[in-house]
Protein backbone atom coordinates (compact mmCIF):
# COMPACT_ATOMS: atom_id res chain seq x y z
CA UNK A 1 0.00 0.00 0.00
CA UNK A 2 2.04 3.17 -0.86
CA UNK A 3 -0.08 5.76 -0.27
CA UNK A 4 -0.27 4.88 3.23
CA UNK A 5 1.66 5.99 6.80
CA UNK A 6 2.49 3.05 9.08
CA UNK A 7 1.49 3.95 13.25
CA UNK A 8 3.28 1.52 15.97
CA UNK A 9 0.56 1.95 18.46
CA UNK A 10 2.54 0.70 21.92
CA UNK A 11 0.05 -1.40 24.65
CA UNK A 12 1.30 -2.73 28.02
CA UNK A 13 -0.97 -5.79 29.01
CA UNK A 14 -3.30 -5.10 26.37
CA UNK A 15 -3.66 -1.67 27.12
CA UNK A 16 -3.05 0.91 24.10
CA UNK A 17 -0.58 3.73 24.97
CA UNK A 18 -1.78 7.30 24.50
CA UNK A 19 1.28 8.18 22.37
CA UNK A 20 0.18 5.41 19.77
CA UNK A 21 -3.26 6.65 19.33
CA UNK A 22 -1.66 10.33 19.77
CA UNK A 23 0.65 9.10 16.40
CA UNK A 24 -2.56 7.80 15.19
CA UNK A 25 -4.25 10.90 15.00
CA UNK A 26 -1.07 13.21 13.65
CA UNK A 27 -1.46 10.60 10.61
CA UNK A 28 -5.31 11.35 10.25
CA UNK A 29 -4.46 14.81 10.28
CA UNK A 30 -1.56 14.47 7.78
CA UNK A 31 -3.34 11.78 5.40
CA UNK A 32 -6.65 13.24 4.92
CA UNK A 33 -5.23 16.09 3.41
CA UNK A 34 -2.52 14.10 1.45
CA UNK A 35 -5.23 10.71 0.66
CA UNK A 36 -3.22 8.62 2.82
CA UNK A 37 -4.39 5.74 4.53
CA UNK A 38 -3.54 5.10 8.01
CA UNK A 39 -2.21 1.47 8.76
CA UNK A 40 -1.61 0.87 12.46
CA UNK A 41 0.16 -2.06 13.88
CA UNK A 42 0.00 -3.51 17.13
CA UNK A 43 2.44 -6.42 18.68
CA UNK A 44 2.03 -8.25 22.25
CA UNK A 45 0.16 -11.38 23.47
CA UNK A 46 -3.76 -10.97 23.40
CA UNK A 47 -3.65 -7.40 22.00
CA UNK A 48 -6.05 -8.44 19.07
CA UNK A 49 -9.27 -6.84 21.19
CA UNK A 50 -7.53 -3.62 20.83
CA UNK A 51 -7.51 -3.95 17.25
CA UNK A 52 -10.82 -3.07 16.29
CA UNK A 53 -10.57 0.22 18.93
CA UNK A 54 -8.03 1.83 16.78
CA UNK A 55 -10.61 2.89 13.73
CA UNK A 56 -11.96 5.11 16.41
CA UNK A 57 -8.52 6.93 16.73
CA UNK A 58 -7.86 7.11 12.95
CA UNK A 59 -6.67 3.88 11.56
CA UNK A 60 -8.26 2.60 8.13
CA UNK A 61 -6.54 -0.44 8.52
CA UNK A 62 -4.80 -2.40 11.26
CA UNK A 63 -2.17 -5.01 11.70
CA UNK A 64 -1.98 -7.36 14.65
CA UNK A 65 1.53 -9.12 15.94
CA UNK A 66 -0.23 -11.33 18.58
CA UNK A 67 1.75 -14.69 20.15
CA UNK A 68 2.65 -15.22 23.71
CA UNK A 69 6.42 -14.92 22.25
CA UNK A 70 5.55 -11.43 22.06
CA UNK A 71 4.06 -10.83 25.41
CA UNK A 72 7.85 -9.18 26.75
CA UNK A 73 9.14 -6.48 24.46
CA UNK A 74 11.93 -7.46 22.10
CA UNK A 75 13.32 -5.34 20.28
CA UNK A 76 14.90 -7.42 17.53
CA UNK A 77 11.72 -9.45 16.63
CA UNK A 78 9.23 -6.08 17.28
CA UNK A 79 11.77 -3.92 14.45
CA UNK A 80 11.78 -7.27 12.28
CA UNK A 81 8.10 -7.29 12.34
CA UNK A 82 7.96 -4.00 11.22
CA UNK A 83 10.31 -3.48 9.18
CA UNK A 84 8.70 -6.90 7.15
CA UNK A 85 5.28 -5.20 7.22
CA UNK A 86 7.35 -1.82 6.00
CA UNK A 87 8.80 -4.10 3.31
CA UNK A 88 5.30 -5.13 2.36
CA UNK A 89 3.38 -1.97 2.55
CA UNK A 90 5.89 0.59 0.89
CA UNK A 91 4.45 3.22 3.48
CA UNK A 92 5.40 7.24 2.86
CA UNK A 93 5.87 6.88 6.16
CA UNK A 94 6.42 5.56 9.36
CA UNK A 95 5.67 6.62 12.90
CA UNK A 96 5.75 5.97 16.62
CA UNK A 97 6.04 7.56 20.11
CA UNK A 98 9.41 9.04 21.43
CA UNK A 99 9.41 6.66 24.72
CA UNK A 100 11.52 4.21 25.63
CA UNK A 101 10.31 1.62 23.49
CA UNK A 102 9.93 3.70 20.52
CA UNK A 103 13.26 4.86 20.35
CA UNK A 104 14.64 1.81 20.85
CA UNK A 105 12.75 0.03 17.93
CA UNK A 106 12.53 3.70 15.09
CA UNK A 107 17.06 3.64 14.75
CA UNK A 108 16.23 -0.33 14.10
CA UNK A 109 14.07 -0.06 12.21
CA UNK A 110 15.22 2.89 10.09
CA UNK A 111 18.57 0.79 10.00
CA UNK A 112 16.66 -2.53 8.69
CA UNK A 113 14.99 -0.31 5.79
CA UNK A 114 17.60 1.88 4.97
CA UNK A 115 16.13 4.92 5.51
CA UNK A 116 15.76 8.30 7.19
CA UNK A 117 14.92 8.90 11.40
CA UNK A 118 13.74 12.13 12.99
CA UNK A 119 13.21 11.34 16.86
CA UNK A 120 11.32 12.98 19.12
CA UNK A 121 9.26 15.14 16.59
CA UNK A 122 6.76 17.98 17.90
CA UNK A 123 5.15 19.19 14.65
CA UNK A 124 5.14 17.05 10.94
CA UNK A 125 4.12 18.41 7.76
CA UNK A 126 3.36 16.45 4.35
CA UNK A 127 4.58 17.84 2.04
CA UNK A 128 2.37 17.92 -2.25
CA UNK A 129 5.10 14.69 -2.79
CA UNK A 130 4.31 12.85 0.78
CA UNK A 131 7.49 13.69 2.26
CA UNK A 132 7.16 14.66 5.90
CA UNK A 133 9.07 17.89 7.31
CA UNK A 134 9.07 17.27 10.73
CA UNK A 135 9.97 19.76 13.91
CA UNK A 136 12.52 18.83 16.75
CA UNK A 137 13.78 20.65 19.51
CA UNK A 138 18.02 20.21 19.71
CA UNK A 139 20.27 21.09 22.13
CA UNK A 140 17.92 20.80 25.41
CA UNK A 141 15.14 22.64 23.76
CA UNK A 142 17.38 25.83 22.87
CA UNK A 143 16.61 25.47 19.01
CA UNK A 144 13.80 23.90 16.57
CA UNK A 145 15.35 22.48 13.85
CA UNK A 146 13.53 21.72 11.00
CA UNK A 147 14.59 18.38 9.18
CA UNK A 148 13.38 17.87 5.47
CA UNK A 149 14.75 14.45 3.95
CA UNK A 150 16.91 14.83 0.97
CA UNK A 151 15.57 12.48 -1.44
CA UNK A 152 11.42 11.13 -1.09
CA UNK A 153 12.51 7.41 0.61
CA UNK A 154 10.32 6.79 3.55
CA UNK A 155 10.93 8.56 6.71
CA UNK A 156 10.54 6.48 10.15
CA UNK A 157 9.86 9.50 12.96
CA UNK A 158 9.15 9.42 16.73
CA UNK A 159 6.96 11.71 18.31
CA UNK A 160 7.11 13.60 21.83
CA UNK A 161 4.17 12.61 23.83
CA UNK A 162 1.43 14.65 24.59
CA UNK A 163 2.30 17.17 22.20
CA UNK A 164 0.09 16.16 19.59
CA UNK A 165 -4.10 15.26 19.94
CA UNK A 166 -5.72 11.84 19.67
CA UNK A 167 -8.91 11.91 17.58
CA UNK A 168 -12.07 10.78 18.71
CA UNK A 169 -14.19 9.23 15.81
CA UNK A 170 -17.27 6.88 15.87
CA UNK A 171 -15.65 3.42 15.92
CA UNK A 172 -15.96 1.52 12.67
CA UNK A 173 -16.36 -2.35 13.19
CA UNK A 174 -15.43 -3.15 9.91
CA UNK A 175 -12.29 -2.07 9.30
CA UNK A 176 -9.72 -4.96 7.60
CA UNK A 177 -7.30 -6.57 10.56
CA UNK A 178 -4.82 -8.40 8.94
CA UNK A 179 -2.93 -11.06 11.55
CA UNK A 180 1.19 -10.83 10.71
CA UNK A 181 3.00 -14.35 10.88
CA UNK A 182 5.74 -14.37 13.04
CA UNK A 183 9.28 -13.80 11.93
CA UNK A 184 10.98 -17.23 11.38
CA UNK A 185 14.66 -18.32 11.64
CA UNK A 186 16.09 -14.78 10.75
CA UNK A 187 15.56 -13.16 14.04
CA UNK A 188 17.29 -14.70 16.29
CA UNK A 189 16.72 -12.36 20.07
CA UNK A 190 20.20 -11.74 21.64
CA UNK A 191 18.44 -10.66 24.98
CA UNK A 192 15.70 -13.00 27.34
CA UNK A 193 13.16 -10.89 29.42
CA UNK A 194 13.35 -12.93 32.94
CA UNK A 195 11.54 -10.61 34.96
CA UNK A 196 9.68 -6.98 34.65
CA UNK A 197 9.81 -5.29 38.05
CA UNK A 198 7.27 -2.02 38.24
CA UNK A 199 9.54 0.66 39.85
CA UNK A 200 6.19 3.16 40.02
CA UNK A 201 3.79 0.77 41.09
CA UNK A 202 0.12 1.52 40.57
CA UNK A 203 1.35 5.38 40.22
CA UNK A 204 0.45 7.32 36.82
CA UNK A 205 3.22 7.01 34.45
CA UNK A 206 4.88 10.84 34.36
CA UNK A 207 5.31 10.72 30.75
CA UNK A 208 1.67 10.26 30.20
CA UNK A 209 0.38 12.61 33.04
CA UNK A 210 -1.36 15.64 31.75
CA UNK A 211 -0.59 17.26 35.39
CA UNK A 212 2.92 17.02 36.83
CA UNK A 213 4.17 18.50 40.21
CA UNK A 214 8.06 18.36 40.57
CA UNK A 215 10.17 18.51 43.60
CA UNK A 216 13.89 20.03 43.65
CA UNK A 217 16.63 20.75 46.33
CA UNK A 218 14.33 23.21 47.32
CA UNK A 219 12.64 20.91 49.51
CA UNK A 220 15.35 20.25 51.83
CA UNK A 221 14.55 16.81 52.18
CA UNK A 222 12.85 13.88 50.73
CA UNK A 223 10.17 13.81 53.97
CA UNK A 224 9.09 17.21 52.55
CA UNK A 225 8.21 15.46 48.94
CA UNK A 226 4.95 15.07 50.50
CA UNK A 227 3.79 18.45 49.99
CA UNK A 228 4.47 18.00 46.39
CA UNK A 229 2.44 14.60 46.24
CA UNK A 230 -0.60 16.42 48.36
CA UNK A 231 -0.90 19.17 45.55
CA UNK A 232 -0.85 16.52 42.60
CA UNK A 233 -3.00 14.62 44.26
CA UNK A 234 -5.65 17.15 44.93
CA UNK A 235 -4.87 17.72 41.02
CA UNK A 236 -5.62 14.33 40.02
CA UNK A 237 -1.40 14.44 38.93
CA UNK A 238 2.00 13.01 38.47
CA UNK A 239 4.73 13.84 40.92
CA UNK A 240 8.10 14.14 39.21
CA UNK A 241 11.74 15.59 40.65
CA UNK A 242 14.54 17.34 39.96
CA UNK A 243 17.57 15.40 39.19
CA UNK A 244 19.23 17.44 42.45
CA UNK A 245 16.50 15.37 44.12
CA UNK A 246 17.23 12.26 42.61
CA UNK A 247 20.81 12.16 43.30
CA UNK A 248 20.00 13.30 46.84
CA UNK A 249 18.17 9.72 46.71
CA UNK A 250 14.89 11.36 47.96
CA UNK A 251 12.98 10.08 44.29
CA UNK A 252 14.29 7.15 42.21
CA UNK A 253 15.30 7.93 39.27
CA UNK A 254 12.02 7.00 37.55
CA UNK A 255 10.39 10.32 38.82
CA UNK A 256 13.60 12.45 37.16
CA UNK A 257 12.96 15.01 34.84
CA UNK A 258 15.20 16.32 32.41
CA UNK A 259 17.84 15.96 29.79
CA UNK A 260 18.93 12.68 31.62
CA UNK A 261 15.71 11.63 32.92
CA UNK A 262 12.36 11.50 31.14
CA UNK A 263 10.85 14.07 28.94
CA UNK A 264 7.19 15.53 29.51
CA UNK A 265 5.02 17.81 28.02
CA UNK A 266 2.38 18.07 30.63
CA UNK A 267 -0.78 20.03 30.25
CA UNK A 268 0.25 22.10 33.04
CA UNK A 269 3.58 21.55 34.99
CA UNK A 270 4.62 23.03 38.70
CA UNK A 271 7.81 23.26 39.81
CA UNK A 272 8.64 23.21 43.77
CA UNK A 273 12.13 24.57 44.43
CA UNK A 274 13.43 23.42 41.37
CA UNK A 275 16.05 26.46 39.60
CA UNK A 276 15.01 25.55 35.95
CA UNK A 277 18.52 24.45 34.96
CA UNK A 278 18.90 23.84 31.47
CA UNK A 279 19.20 20.40 31.66
CA UNK A 280 16.09 20.04 33.98
CA UNK A 281 14.18 22.54 30.78
CA UNK A 282 15.04 20.43 28.46
CA UNK A 283 12.47 17.48 29.65
CA UNK A 284 9.96 19.98 30.60
CA UNK A 285 10.14 23.19 28.25
CA UNK A 286 7.00 21.93 26.24
CA UNK A 287 4.78 22.03 28.94
CA UNK A 288 1.63 23.83 27.88
CA UNK A 289 1.50 25.83 31.37
CA UNK A 290 4.48 26.16 33.56
CA UNK A 291 3.80 27.55 37.13
CA UNK A 292 7.31 28.12 39.39
CA UNK A 293 7.38 28.45 43.36
CA UNK A 294 10.39 29.91 44.65
CA UNK A 295 12.02 32.30 46.83
CA UNK A 296 14.70 33.35 44.28
CA UNK A 297 13.02 35.71 41.89
CA UNK A 298 16.01 35.87 39.78
CA UNK A 299 15.71 31.73 39.80
CA UNK A 300 15.84 30.48 35.74
CA UNK A 301 12.70 28.61 35.66
CA UNK A 302 11.12 32.14 35.98
CA UNK A 303 12.36 33.22 32.88
CA UNK A 304 10.17 29.84 31.46
CA UNK A 305 7.54 29.94 33.95
CA UNK A 306 3.46 31.05 32.60
CA UNK A 307 2.74 31.56 36.11
CA UNK A 308 5.55 32.63 39.25
CA UNK A 309 5.38 32.68 42.69
CA UNK A 310 8.27 33.98 44.66
CA UNK A 311 8.37 32.59 48.08
CA UNK A 312 8.59 29.94 50.53
CA UNK A 313 7.05 26.81 48.94
CA UNK A 314 6.84 25.81 52.85
CA UNK A 315 4.20 28.39 52.86
CA UNK A 316 2.88 28.15 49.70
CA UNK A 317 2.19 24.81 48.72
CA UNK A 318 -0.27 23.71 51.75
CA UNK A 319 -2.38 26.49 50.78
CA UNK A 320 -2.37 25.74 47.24
CA UNK A 321 -3.51 22.27 47.91
CA UNK A 322 -6.12 23.88 50.16
CA UNK A 323 -7.26 25.83 47.40
CA UNK A 324 -7.15 23.28 44.67
CA UNK A 325 -9.05 20.88 47.10
CA UNK A 326 -12.07 23.65 47.83
CA UNK A 327 -12.42 24.06 43.84
CA UNK A 328 -12.57 20.48 42.94
CA UNK A 329 -15.29 19.98 45.73
CA UNK A 330 -16.96 23.40 44.51
CA UNK A 331 -16.96 21.87 40.70
CA UNK A 332 -17.77 18.29 41.74
C1 LIG B 1 24.99 16.14 31.98
C2 LIG B 1 23.98 16.66 32.97
C3 LIG B 1 22.69 16.15 32.92
C4 LIG B 1 21.72 16.61 33.80
N1 LIG B 1 20.45 16.11 33.73
C5 LIG B 1 19.49 16.64 34.54
C6 LIG B 1 18.14 16.19 34.46
O1 LIG B 1 17.79 15.28 33.69
N2 LIG B 1 17.23 16.77 35.27
C7 LIG B 1 17.56 17.77 36.16
O2 LIG B 1 16.65 18.26 36.88
N3 LIG B 1 18.83 18.19 36.26
C8 LIG B 1 19.80 17.64 35.50
N4 LIG B 1 21.09 18.05 35.66
C9 LIG B 1 21.43 18.89 36.83
C10 LIG B 1 21.12 20.35 36.65
O3 LIG B 1 22.20 21.01 36.05
C11 LIG B 1 20.83 21.00 38.02
O4 LIG B 1 21.92 20.78 38.86
C12 LIG B 1 19.58 20.44 38.71
O5 LIG B 1 18.48 20.51 37.84
C13 LIG B 1 19.29 21.30 39.94
O6 LIG B 1 18.19 20.77 40.61
P1 LIG B 1 17.30 21.73 41.51
O7 LIG B 1 16.74 22.81 40.66
O8 LIG B 1 16.36 20.87 42.27
O9 LIG B 1 18.34 22.29 42.58
P2 LIG B 1 18.97 23.73 42.73
O10 LIG B 1 19.61 24.18 41.48
O11 LIG B 1 19.81 23.68 43.95
O12 LIG B 1 17.71 24.66 42.98
C14 LIG B 1 16.94 24.65 44.12
C15 LIG B 1 15.97 25.82 44.01
O13 LIG B 1 15.10 25.82 45.11
C16 LIG B 1 14.88 27.15 45.50
N5 LIG B 1 14.49 27.13 46.91
C17 LIG B 1 15.25 26.86 47.99
N6 LIG B 1 14.50 26.91 49.10
C18 LIG B 1 13.26 27.22 48.73
C19 LIG B 1 12.05 27.42 49.43
N7 LIG B 1 11.97 27.25 50.76
N8 LIG B 1 10.96 27.76 48.74
C20 LIG B 1 10.99 27.90 47.38
N9 LIG B 1 12.12 27.72 46.67
C21 LIG B 1 13.23 27.38 47.33
C22 LIG B 1 16.19 27.87 45.26
O14 LIG B 1 15.98 29.27 45.08
C23 LIG B 1 16.67 27.18 43.98
O15 LIG B 1 16.28 27.89 42.82
C24 LIG B 1 22.07 17.59 34.78
C25 LIG B 1 23.36 18.11 34.80
C26 LIG B 1 24.30 17.64 33.92
C27 LIG B 1 25.69 18.22 33.95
Amino acid sequence: MPNSILVFCEQRDGQLKNVGLEALGEAHRLGTSSGVAICACIIGSDVASSANDLSAYGASRVYVAENASLAHYSAELYATILSDLAARLQPVAICMGATAMGKDIAPRLAAKLKTALVQDCVSLKMEEDCSLVATRPMYGGKLMAIVKPVSLALQVVTIRQNVFPALELKPNTSIPIEYLALPTTRTRSVAKVREVQQTVGGKRELTEAPIIVSGGRGLKGPENFKLVEELANALGGAVGASRAAVDAGWKPHSYQVGLTGKTVSPQCYVACGISGAIQHQAGMSSARVIVAINSNPAAPIFKLATYGIVGNLFDILPVLTEEVKKLRKKCA
